[in-house]
């Protein structure tokens, strides 16, 4: 075969035919270790997503992201839109954490954490295995008739527990939104008030329905992006589930050997070798070895590997962007190895470098500079996060007004404030002119105060002595002080005539 027709996969994906149709994949049910492990994964990561929206901290969600309200609760940290800059650069460390770990890792993340993989691989799949059985009863009951071995009692019962188990997905989902409490509300109160609400739950619920029942793993070859990135993201020394050619290929089937007895042997040709009927003295007369089939790698080609595949893959042709790395053809691999007789991992976690000379190296230029990016925004972050204030002040001097000459000799120009708490306290706040002598601020209204999670408007304004003026403009500082402290700082100008 030529190296082009040996590389032919990569121009199609293995769930779509030469028309373009899809190709249904029935995997066969996995077990093994690594199974075992992806299943305690699960079961944590799942108790995780489900349990956070129950806890509380000081009365309020642990976790909280209210997109329409602008509130966000992480680990009862509350954080305003005004917070927005520390939520990219966060955006920004994921990113460049997941496109790091790759490098490094390969796609294990798809496999073992991925939300998708978890529902699919670990919820949904398992319901239809319990219902429908392994791969070949699937296939079996799919080709019958509807009132042949329960079909239609069966798809009935799986598309029931598929959309209950969607919409408890999508109820979870909306409780990071609005909050536990709110959702209960919602779930209690009568339809006809909130009729939008319901309506966003039953499209939820539709798309998760879509999603695991019917569009599988077309989510993570075609839709998600992260996958498309591999390409670029894996190189030879990155880590992946990888198929150990120099140990499995040439690939072949078991045979068994034949006996002969050597001192039957009459001529000594090397003809049995080959054929044992062509013997020129019919007399079957061999050795064990010349009857043992020509040497062979380790892989006995059974296709196990393909067959508990979720994807539908043959992992021996390299590594492809429908690997998500769940470890399941290595299970399976290691099963067969291990009842002929052999080493285990014959596809294993490694490196093409790794497999092909031996060499594993997981440090290199590329992941010297990711850690480099990755580790400064850290920094970034940390250091703005600490240096943030829990009570934020916005102080601009109205629009479209001029400063107004007062009789006294000072001349005055009128603000407008905003006091945004983030947190559960309310204060009286006070500001002061720093460092210039006789400023004084008068308020317009009720006297400034925070109010829990919110956002206080108010205006002032700031008298200050002709006399102290130089210039037409004059930069100024106002101290925000809460219960006698100085809880922040901003900047303003002020104007009066020209000098
Ligand atoms: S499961 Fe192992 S032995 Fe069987 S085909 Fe796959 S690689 Fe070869
Ligand atoms: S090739 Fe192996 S690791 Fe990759 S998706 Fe298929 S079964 Fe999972």
């Amino acid at each position: 075969m030529s190296s082009t027709n040996q590389e032919d996969y990569r121009d199609s994906i293995a769930t779509v035919d030469n028309s373009g149709k899809r190709i249904w994949i029935y995997p066969k049910k996995p077990k093994g270790g690594f199974y075992n492990k992806r299943k305690l994964v699960t079961y944590i990561l799942l108790l995780i997503l489900f349990g956070l929206p129950f806890i509380k901290y000081n009365g309020n969600p642990l976790v909280l992201f209210n997109i329409p309200k602008g509130e966000f609760i992480i680990f009862g940290i509350y954080f305003a839109p005004q917070d927005f800059h520390l939520f990219v650069i966060a955006m920004l460390i994921g990113i460049v954490f997941i496109v790091l770990f790759t490098v490094i890792f390969g796609r294990i993340f798809c496999g073992w954490v991925c939300p998708q993989t978890i529902f699919m691989e670990m919820v949904f799949r398992r319901i239809e295995y319990w219902i429908e059985g392994d791969y070949k009863a699937q296939i079996r009951l799919n080709k019958s008739n509807w009132n042949q071995n329960k079909k239609l009692a069966k798809k009935t019962l799986k598309h029931f527990l598929f959309i209950l188990v969607s919409a408890v997905i999508a109820h979870t989902f909306l409780s990071y939104i609005i909050g536990i409490d709110a959702l209960w509300e919602l779930m209690t109160s009568p339809v006809d008030a909130h009729w939008t609400g319901l309506f966003a739950m039953i499209g939820f619920t539709t798309v998760f329905y879509g999603v695991f029942a019917f569009m599988r793993e077309q989510v993570c070859t075609t839709i998600c992006p992260y996958g498309r990135l591999q390409g670029v993201l894996l190189d030879e020394n990155s880590l992946a589930v990888a198929y150990d050619f120099e140990r499995g290929e040439p690939r072949g089937k078991l045979v068994k050997a034949k006996k002969g007895k050597k001192s039957e042997c009459k001529d000594g040709c090397s003809t049995c070798k080959t054929n044992d009927s062509s013997c020129p003295s019919k007399t079957l007369n061999a050795t064990l070895e010349n009857f043992l089939p020509e040497p062979k790698g380790d892989c006995i080609d059974c296709n196990l590997c393909v067959h508990v595949c979720p994807t539908g893959i043959d992992i021996r042709n390299g590594t492809q962007l429908e690997c998500v790395n769940c470890t399941a053809c290595m299970d399976a691999c290691d099963e067969v190895m291990i009842k002929i007789k052999k080493p285990t991992r014959l596809i294993r976690i490694d490196s093409y470098n790794g497999i092909a000379t031996g060499a594993r190296s997981l440090w290199n230029t590329r992941v010297a500079a990711y850690s480099l990016v990755l580790i400064s925004l850290i920094v970034l972050e940390s250091f703005l996060f600490i240096s943030r204030s829990s009570i934020e002040t916005l102080f601009l001097r109205t629009p479209g007004m001029l400063y107004q000459k007062q009789d006294d000799g000072y001349i005055s120009n009128l603000y407008n404030y905003q006091l945004i708490n983030k947190t559960d306290l309310e204060s009286e706040i006070t500001f002061i002119v720093k460092d210039i002598e006789g400023a004084i601020i008068e308020v317009v209204g009720e006297a400034p105060r925070t109010q829990i999670r919110k956002i206080s408007e108010g205006a002032v304004f700031i008298k200050l002595p002709a006399s102290s003026l130089s210039s037409r403009k004059t930069n100024l500082v106002i101290e925000v002080i809460a219960d006698d402290k100085v809880i922040d700082k901003v900047k303003t100008s002020f104007l009066g005539p020209r000098k």
